[in-house]
């Protein structure tokens, strides 16, 4: 670090330096750049206000926000699903007013005082202050249909969906309220995987929340596992998969090391399709993929099948 800043000062009258670094610096020599390379093919662009409309990744096709937001993020035309948030897709499944918020006040603390490009401390209030939630999920007691559920909700937003301490205590915390109050589970999962801020700390989540969902599943209480896009590495190799009913969105990446990595280490092709929802659905997985604007129906038929059975169960166990 010393050695940059002594040579940035050293060179300080040289004009041409500031423009051989690629992002900061003077804001006229980056536009006038920009410019030209913009200029023809994306003239259209121009005359697009922005924040107004989006363009979808899949179809190209330019939506209206508004329209977007009316139809949960969801393309119009090819049904891509964009990101969504963790309260708007808590808003989009549960009963009005029914959401009861818990543990929202805790926070990731820096155990390890980790420092990369910038401290981790750092990092975690700017995600706070860009993104409005205190972590990378949210948890609570909610109604879905006619049914009490516990739901978690990650946010892909915050730090990648990266799943430290935090997120592993509020899973684990709302898991075992489910088990206490005879409740079945839900847990909306969209994450890069373990958050390597935390170290061993993030990694021993996975055993944590499986364990908290064995007890839940010694209480014959269902849980159901949501896997959106993308849901990776060491959340989907712990509560993510482990659900009696794994659902996906439509094109949602799941799988543990990226492609890439998989191709480089088998020297192998890859098949087509490897890591979609869809070719998860065709080998076994998962158990059924169902769109976001289906998801709360979807979600309270499994629920009343699921509780039903234990019902009827328990009636004639007793
Ligand atoms: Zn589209």
């Amino acid at each position: 670090m010393a050695t940059t800043s002594f040579t940035k000062k050293s060179l300080g009258l040289e004009t041409a330096e500031p423009a051989v670094t690629p992002p900061p610096a003077s804001s006229t020599t980056t536009s006038f750049t920009k410019k030209p390379k913009l200029g023809s093919a994306k003239s259209k662009k121009k005359d697009i206000p922005e924040g107004v409309w989006t363009k979808c990744n899949k179809c190209s096709t330019m939506i209206f926000d508004k329209e977007l937001d009316e139809n949960l993020k969801v393309c119009t035309r090819c049904n891509y699903h964009f990101p969504i948030g963790a309260r708007e897709r808590i808003h989009s499944l549960v009963e009005t007013c029914t959401f009861e918020e818990m543990n929202a006040d805790i926070t990731s603390v820096d155990i390890l005082k980790f420092t990369g490009v910038a401290s981790y401390t750092n990092k975690l209030a700017d995600y706070q202050k860009s993104t409005g939630l205190k972590d990378a999920v949210i948890t609570g007691l909610c109604k879905i249909g006619e049914h009490r559920a516990a739901l978690g909700v990650m946010d892909f937003s915050f730090l990648g969906g990266s799943r430290g301490s935090l997120v592993g205590e509020k899973l684990s915390r709302i898991i075992e309220k489910a088990t206490e109050k005879n409740l079945p589970v839900i847990i909306i999962s969209t994450s890069g995987g373990a958050r390597m801020y935390e170290g061993m700390f993030s990694l021993m989540q996975m055993a944590k929340t499986c364990g908290a969902l064995a007890y839940h599943a010694k209480a014959k209480l269902p849980y159901i596992s949501v896997l959106t896009h993308p849901t990776t590495a060491g959340v989907m190799a712990s509560y993510a998969s482990v659900g009696d009913l794994i659902i996906a969105e439509p094109g949602a990446m799941i799988g543990f090391a990226g492609p890439r990595v998989i191709k480089d280490t088998t020297q192998a092709e890859l098949p087509p399709g490897f890591q979609t929802a869809e070719f998860l659905l065709d080998h076994g997985l998962i158990d059924a993929i169902v769109s976001r604007k289906e998801m709360k129906q979807q979600l309270t038929e499994y629920l009343s099948y699921m509780t039903e059975g234990r019902k009827k169960a328990v009636a004639a166990a007793s």
